[in-house]
């Protein structure tokens, strides 16, 4: 499946939250995974093992979680989501750093199709206000592509 065909809803929240920890380098290990989430680690190892079973993640016993081609640009698309929320909420009055922390509330339930039409309506924007890098998303609608 291509990145153009995900709906955004492919992910629980909490799922979605750890993919977004595997972006930041490779290897993240369970006890890490349990303490960044305040998780047992038997919930940690039960989350990994669902997502191995998708094409997102790959395990590797004493090393840790690591991101596949494809979880890297699920990630990229997911970092996307949260910043181009961001962008809206501060375009209609919310202040920065609530703003933030209210996406981080809802943004695992909105579709990809709004994602991208929320891209087109605010001029396609490269960096959320609270420093989220837009553009690494090459999934979506941005110019050039229409
Ligand atoms: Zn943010
Ligand atoms: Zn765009």
């Amino acid at each position: 499946m291509s990145m153009k065909d995900i709906d955004g809803l492919e992910l629980s929240p909490k799922k979605a939250e750890y993919i977004k920890f595997f972006a930041s380098r490779a290897g993240v290990k369970t006890t890490e995974i349990a303490s960044k989430f305040n998780v047992d680690p038997s919930t940690a190892t039960k989350i990994i093992a669902e997502l191995s079973k998708t094409d997102l993640i790959t395990y590797t016993p004493y090393y840790g979680c690591t991101l596949t081609y494809r979880g890297k640009e699920y990630a990229n698309f997911l970092n996307r989501r949260h910043g181009l929320i961001v962008c809206l909420l501060v375009d209609v009055g919310m202040d920065i750093d609530s703003a933030c922390e209210a996406a981080g509330r809802f943004e695992y339930f909105v579709p990809k199709m709004v994602v991208d039409n929320t891209c087109k309506k605010l001029g396609h924007p490269e960096r959320s206000p609270c420093g989220i890098d837009i553009s690494s998303d090459t999934c979506c609608c941005c110019p050039g592509e229409e």
